[in-house]
């Protein structure tokens, strides 16, 4: 669904990647993980839009997005929670899930805002309650249920579990597993894998602005020196 071809983004006349490839297969949850400043947010704005991308080619569903804008790649059907959640908060709960709401693949069984609340019980309890009143938990599922509001065909969370505490970071990870199930494709960014090393079914990690290894999980786990080399693990 989505591939990325030897991409180079450069801020500047700084080179953040440096040849990056990888791609997510329909149905199944990608990472890419690796530790700070490797390049995996650079790659997220590369797949966006939101960063220029010199060389190489990013194709969704088989047409290059490449150079197109962020509104574009998302009315194809990418869905981005970011980094750092960014919610609007000034907007309250239920503004934040219907300010970018769409259908524009024309799904025949669109996220309304009553799924949203049903998936996340506590944005119900929230609604009326604006973006910067609501704890980091809480704001993490709203950053997902506006990406889901999107209809996304593939969903890219970037840190989705950042600073939040266990309980929340469990809750967030059984969602992710549902939206899996309901045969969502899902690329996750991460520093980590152990807590959702379950749910994913191939793992690329990055460093220094590339891909160094590719594999599924089992093979990941039994490779103690790759995790310790690459993941700081
Ligand atoms: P983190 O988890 O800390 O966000 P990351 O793997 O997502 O790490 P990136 O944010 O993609 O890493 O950064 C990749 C490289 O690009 C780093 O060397 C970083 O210093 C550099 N970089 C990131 N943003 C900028 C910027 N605005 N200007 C210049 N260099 C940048």
């Amino acid at each position: 669904m989505l591939e990325l071809e030897n991409v180079e983004t450069f801020y500047g006349t700084i080179q953040a990647l440096f040849g990056m490839s990888l791609r997510c297969d329909e149905g199944q949850v990608t990472t890419l993980i690796g530790r700070n400043g490797m390049g995996k947010t650079t790659t997220v704005g590369s797949i966006m839009g939101t960063l220029e991308s010199r060389n190489g080619e990013i194709r969704f569903d088989g047409v290059s997005i490449r150079g197109k804008p962020a509104y574009r790649v998302a009315q194809l059907g990418v869905g981005l929670v970011p980094e750092g959640r960014q919610i609007f908060p000034n907007l309250n709960v239920r503004e934040n899930l219907l300010a970018t709401a769409a259908n524009y693949n024309g799904s025949d069984d669109p996220w309304t805002l009553d799924k949203v609340l049903e998936f996340f019980p506590r944005l119900h309890e929230r609604l009326a309650n604006q973006g910067s009143q609501l704890s980091g938990g809480e704001q993490q599922m709203l950053a997902i249920g506006r990406a889901l509001m999107l209809n996304p065909r593939l969903l890219i969370l970037d840190e989705a579990t950042e600073g939040l505490a266990p309980l929340i970071r469990q809750e967030i990870w059984r969602r992710l597993e549902q939206l899996k199930q309901s045969g969502l494709t899902i690329l996750l960014i991460d520093k980590n894998i152990d807590e959702f090393a379950h749910i994913a079914d191939r793992h690329f990690i990055v460093e220094k602005g590339q891909v160094v290894w590719q594999g599924d999980s089992d093979a990941l786990s039994a490779n103690a020196e790759l995790k310790a080399r690459y993941l700081g693990i």
